[in-house]
């Protein structure tokens, strides 16, 4: 059995139990008269999520639509499986997101130097989509899931590839890793890092974004639904502005990856212990510290410049 949760009468999650690690990556069902995913989880917890989305009720071959937040694999690495399973599903994704679904190769190598031989056990390999089942959603488009229409924000910082999904009516907002990684009923919420787009001041100009959507529950991916919306995004930011200035020093004094994630990993350590304690080694499994480590030290290295963003 999945583990789901009903989150309203038409929206269901579904915990892809990813790494044997429950609470750590979500899939949300959108039912009605156009069935649909936000997000697919990644290429490994495909048969876990197509449980739950029985459980929840819906025969997977009625699937009509997945609209990724972005591309990297814990998000999207199922699209190509689903897409060569259920040929009636179209893959909605971000301009600059779109060639990396339908040639992964790229996404799979820059995985590789991250988790190396890992990367088959954790994540699995995406499956490439033929470009004529790729919908590209430009900023402020509109796409109709289950019963709602979504619209597409542009939300870079964490990627430049990425869509968080409004949906007006309900004011729910679907906030891939633009707002953050945060357990479900933790009041603690942790930057995420990666290389190799990580973008502060983009980042910041995408919170303000999501501040002024007036949203009523933050859908996160990792992990669930959120309510203290504009606490949330103030913690976040927070967060990311001493994350910068930590990995700018770093770099301005020469320290190297392991002396740095040492300074990293006791920062983290500590916000966890204070905030959710006894939760580090999930937030490690949603987020983990090297990733952390080499996205700001790229940063530092070189830092985006205006023209990039
Ligand atoms: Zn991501």
């Amino acid at each position: 059995m999945a583990r789901i949760q009903h989150l309203a009468d038409d929206l269901v999650l579904i915990d892809a139990d990813y790494n044997g690690t429950p609470g750590a990556i979500s899939v949300y069902v959108l039912l009605g008269e156009r069935p649909a995913l936000i997000e697919t989880g990644p290429a490994s917890t495909v048969e876990t999520v197509l449980e739950g989305i029985r459980q929840a009720g819906l025969d997977p071959r009625d699937l009509r639509a997945a609209a990724v937040t972005h591309i990297h694999l814990d998000h999207a690495g199922a699209a190509g499986t689903l897409a060569d399973r259920y040929p009636d599903l179209e893959l909605y994704v971000h301009p600059i997101g779109a060639p990396h679904l339908i040639d992964p190769s790229r996404l799979i190598a820059s995985a590789r130097r991250l988790y190396g031989a890992a990367l088959d056990t954790l994540l699995g390999e995406p499956r490439p989509i033929s470009s004529g089942r790729v919908r590209v959603l430009k900023d402020g488009d509109e796409v109709w899931l289950g019963s709602r229409t979504l619209t597409a924000l542009n939300s870079p910082g964490h990627a430049t590839h990425h869509h968080a999904y409004l949906d007006r009516t309900s004011g729910d907002l679907f906030t891939g890793d633009a707002a953050g990684v945060a357990l479900a009923g933790s009041r603690y919420v942790s930057p995420p890092t990666p290389p190799p787009e990580l973008d502060f001041a983009a980042w910041r100009k995408t919170l303000a974004r999501l501040r002024a959507a007036h949203p009523q529950r933050l859908l996160l991916t990792h992990f669930g639904a959120h309510t203290w919306v504009e606490q949330l995004l103030t913690d976040l930011e927070a967060r990311l502005n001493v994350r910068e200035r930590l990995a700018l020093e770093a770099a301005a004094a020469g320290l190297g990856e392991e002396a740095f994630a040492e300074q990293l990993g006791a920062l983290t350590a500590r916000e966890i212990a204070e905030a959710a304690p006894g939760e580090e080694r999930r937030y490690e499994v949603m987020t983990p510290l090297r990733n952390n480590v080499l996205g700001l030290l790229r940063y530092a290295a070189r830092p985006p410049r205006r023209g990039e963003r």
